[in-house]
């Protein structure tokens, strides 16, 4: 049974990086009936925003993570970790240190200067038979953790295997700022010991924190839970994911027209895998992910795998529910009788909810404009008398138009009888219908309108297109 987290910074926007550690985090819980928890690492409120943290509340809820319990907010956590820096303090295992910024900054300078690694020299720390100095006036001290000064910090990490850090990579850092607040390796190793964690799962920039956070949960007596350093998602190049590359806000992958199914199945495949299988159900995440089985090495966004996705699940949902999304786009189908039809047709081209809004709203709304390109290639001389008989030859049987089908039965012998090529009969009509020559079957849309919106459509066209 695993307990996990997520544990964003509410700085900005939630990106896909985050979304995707969420969702190892959340399958790990949720496959071992465990616990997953959410909470705000707001403690840094100079840069702390509410409009960030409500963005990641949201987005949450459209990917459909649901957590449990309640969201926890370290901002209202201080007393708790108050306490634990005294107990820390009362117990010598942290001491204050009166070290000014300016002698700090001389410090790392002489070390900088001697080719050492910058990190704090220990003049407060407390040590048999050592006299401190003297507590200068007016200086309010910070508390820095007495981290151990010799030996090696291990840890195995489950996508990395063992983790050795030599001591003296990890100096008696701050974990109280003169002003009180608590620092953030502190916190995260507080809350996560207090919150029960048994699994910490999160991206491999936060690498160098563990062995800090070690530090903390040794001297606190806490046990130590086991972590995952998930590698970066890059962008095709290898490099860092860019704005432009998709490292967007989770939320822009709702208003470019994605499905919460596709980008979390995107997701789960950038960075783990279960043989060379692609599509994964939630239901099957839950059953295959491992995080022993996160991969090693970096993963490469690709945005045509996104698309590929998206148009597998636009496919495969139900028209229902496609109908609900399209609401976001202003693209209301409920109540439409031909809303069937018009779903199934327009989602076989569509990659994205917008794409298949605009091939939708192509249908459905009478052309203001028709395509240069093609009037003049398609319509010809002959073309309106083509029409004006085959519309009539529809309105015979008029009362039989109902289905695609029924459209095609008294076509075919239309184009029999005239020796007509079926290009010179349907693309003026896909001109008149939508305004150009790159639309779905014509039976089907005419199906989908009926005949007297046929009718009007291509009369329309005969009068301002079509008349050579
Ligand atoms: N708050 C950290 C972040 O947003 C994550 C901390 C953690 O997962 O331990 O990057």
């Amino acid at each position: 049974m695993a307990v996990t987290r997520f544990a964003p910074s509410p700085t900005g926007y939630l990106h896909i990086g985050g979304l995707r550690t969420a969702l190892y985090s959340y399958l790990w819980a949720r496959k071992t009936n465990g616990e997953f928890k959410l909470r705000i690492e707001d403690t840094d409120t100079q840069r702390n925003n509410d409009a960030a943290m409500e963005a990641i509340i949201k987005a949450f809820d459209w990917v459909g993570l649901n957590y449990d319990g309640v969201v926890e907010y370290q901002s209202k956590r201080l007393d708790i970790y108050k306490k634990y820096i005294n107990q820390l303090l009362d117990e010598g295992k942290a001491y204050y240190c009166y070290m000014s910024r300016e002698e700090l900054d001389a410090l790392r300078e002489s070390q900088m200067a001697n080719k050492e690694t910058p990190r704090y020299d220990g003049t407060w720390r407390p040590e048999d038979g050592k006299v401190l100095p003297s507590i200068p006036e007016g200086v309010e001290p910070v508390v820095r953790i007495k981290s151990p000064d010799e030996g090696i910090i291990t840890f195995i990490d489950g996508v990395k295997s063992i983790m050795n850090f030599d001591c003296s990579e990890v100096d008696d850092f701050v974990i109280a700022r003169s002003n009180g607040m608590p620092t953030y390796n502190f916190v995260v190793a507080i809350d996560d010991a207090l919150m029960g964690m048994t699994d910490v799962i999160r991206g491999d920039d936060h690498l160098t924190n563990t062995p800090k956070q070690i530090v903390i949960y040794e001297a606190l007596g806490f046990t130590v839970p086991k972590f995952y350093h998930v590698p970066m998602i890059n962008n095709p190049q290898g490099k860092k994911l860019s704005k432009r590359d998709g490292a967007l806000d989770v939320m822009d992958y709702k208003r470019q027209g994605y499905l919460p199914e596709a980008l979390l199945n995107f997701l789960v495949r950038l960075g783990w895998s279960n043989g060379d299988q692609e599509i994964f159900s939630m239901k099957e995440m839950l059953e295959l992910f491992n995080p022993e089985n996160i991969n090693k090495s970096a993963s490469s966004y690709n945005e045509e795998k996104l698309l590929w996705l998206n148009s597998h699940y636009i496919k495969n949902v139900s028209n229902d529910r496609l109908a609900s999304e399209l609401e976001f786009y202003d693209c209301h189908l409920d109540g439409h009788d031909k809303k069937e039809m018009l779903l199934d047709l327009s989602k076989e081209r569509a990659q994205t909810l917008v794409e298949l809004k605009d091939a939708i709203n192509k249908i459905l709304n009478t052309p203001t404009e028709y395509e240069a390109k093609g009037s003049k290639k398609f319509v010809k001389e002959e073309t309106p008398k083509i029409l004006k008989y085959y519309l009539n030859t529809l309105e015979e049987k008029k009362e039989t138009l109902h289905l695609a089908c029924d459209y095609e039965i008294i076509t075919k012998p239309f184009i029999e009888e005239f020796e007509l090529k079926f290009p010179q009969l349907f693309q003026p009509i896909r001109i008149a219908l939508t305004g150009g020559t790159q639309a779905p079957s014509v039976y089907d849309i005419m199906a989908i309108l009926g005949f007297d919106e046929v009718k009007t459509r291509i009369n329309r066209a005969l009068e301002v297109n079509f008349n050579k």
